[in-house]
């Protein structure tokens, strides 16, 4: 592929048509249309408004618990013998990740364009549990669709959507899996136009999802920016973060990508390696193609079949990545490697035994090549690792995985 033309601004998409240069856009069902631009036009309302602006600035400092700290990993930094290694702090904030980040705006969002009944989309069940908070909090009807699978598979994630007082409908399409839950989200929203509005959980789909969760998510690295910018004086030389539909990624990049001086890492789930199909690296092993609305780097096999993502932690293994992380790509703005399952394993236990912090499997992604990295640095360089969750939710994977049982 030919490298785009570089922009003056890597800050300033998509454009009107939602695109990222080759990516993006909205290829919906012409049903959707009506909808969409409806989304765009209340968002583009409601992200100037001060009322709006503040009612999220109170609920992210009141409720998320925001802003989240930067803090200095000095154990993991001992241990690494090269550069200063700090974790952005997403793991503290109420529900366990950033994705609270996002849930807050949208509720806000659906709030002020008097849309009463929440639809969500969730495969390991954390969007969903976060999609089922706001709507408790709002007192909202709260769709959450999961793949039968992932049903299965993540019954704690169910129970406590069912508390929070969600539905939960599980989807036996295709694999069961996140791809054709979302499918089934997209679905309900054309059938349930008037009262309806769909919580999407990643910086992908139809435009303007992708730049709105992009927004919501912004808020981690606007802070880390001003958190580095006062504990060190300086920007950091790396910052790194696990990409599965490219939420946490986005929001800690979209800050710092015009500071040219600042390497941006995404990683993505290599599982079992790259020249199998167990993994879920779609920008190292992928094609462009169009699934959920918009064109992206996607896992396809020869016929642009979907093939389904493995991954070790079940937040990284959607089958594409949110547009604006492929045309940060293929610009070479950002780098994107795969880190194995076994390698995310190792960072896990290390983080959690020299630094007290059991991290979430995708954000040990993360850390993990940060490992490879931070030994070969120098001592007074920087590297900001997004740690996007906490890791409670993957002990039974990770005992599993040593062999034990609990
Ligand atoms: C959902 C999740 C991810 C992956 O989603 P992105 O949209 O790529 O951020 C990463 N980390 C944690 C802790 C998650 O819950």
């Amino acid at each position: 592929m030919n490298k785009p033309a570089m922009p003056n601004s890597f800050r300033t998409g998509p454009d009107e048509q939602g695109m990222f240069g080759i990516f993006g856009g909205r290829f919906v069902a012409e049903t959707l249309m009506p909808l969409i631009l409806d989304l765009e036009e209340q968002w583009n309302k409601a992200k100037d408004d001060p009322e709006f602006k503040a009612e999220l600035q109170n609920l992210s400092t009141h409720y998320a618990g925001r802003p989240s700290k930067l803090y200095f990993a000095e154990g993991l930094t001992k241990h690494l013998g090269g550069a200063k290694v700090y974790f952005k702090r997403e793991d503290l904030n109420h529900t366990g990740s950033h994705k609270i980040n996002n849930c807050l705006g949208q509720i806000l969002l659906a709030k002020r364009m008097g849309k009463k009944r929440i639809i969500a989309e969730t495969g390991a069940g954390q969007h969903g549990v976060a999609s089922a908070t706001v709507a408790a909090r709002f007192g909202y009807p709260c769709v959450v669709y999961m793949g039968a699978t992932d049903v299965a598979r993540q019954s704690p994630n169910v129970f406590r959507m069912k508390l929070l007082g969600a539905e939960v409908r599980p989807v036996s399409a295709g694999h069961g899996t996140l791809k054709d839950a979302m499918n089934e989200a997209l679905r309900d929203w054309v059938t349930n136009v008037e009262d309806t509005y769909y919580l999407i959980g990643t910086a992908a789909g139809p435009h303007p999802y992708p730049e709105l969760v992009r927004d919501f998510q912004s808020v981690i690295g606007t802070e880390a920016r001003a958190q580095i910018l006062e504990q060190e004086g300086r920007l950091p030389d790396v910052i790194i973060a696990c990409v599965g539909g490219g939420s946490n990624a986005i929001g800690l990049f979209h800050p710092f990508l015009d500071d040219s001086q600042v390497r941006i890492i995404g990683i993505e789930a290599g599982g079992r390696g790259l020249d199998g199909v167990e993994h879920c690296a779609s920008m190292n092993a992928g094609k462009p193609g169009v699934l959920h609305g918009n064109r992206t780097y996607l896992l396809q096999n020869a016929d642009g079949q979907i093939l389904d993502g493995h991954s070790i932690s079940a937040g990284l293994d959607y089958p594409g990545v949110g547009p604006e992380h492929s045309w940060l790509r293929d610009s070479g703005r950002v780098q994107y490697e795969p880190i194995l399952d076994d390698e995310a394993l190792e960072a896990f236990q290390l983080t959690t035994r020299v630094e007290g912090i059991i991290p979430a499997l995708e954000s040990a992604h993360a850390i993990a090549h940060a490992m490879k990295i931070v030994p070969k640095m120098d001592k007074d360089q920087i590297v900001i690792v997004n740690l996007s969750g906490r890791g409670d939710k993957d002990v039974h994977t990770v005992a599993k995985m040593l062999g034990m049982e609990i």
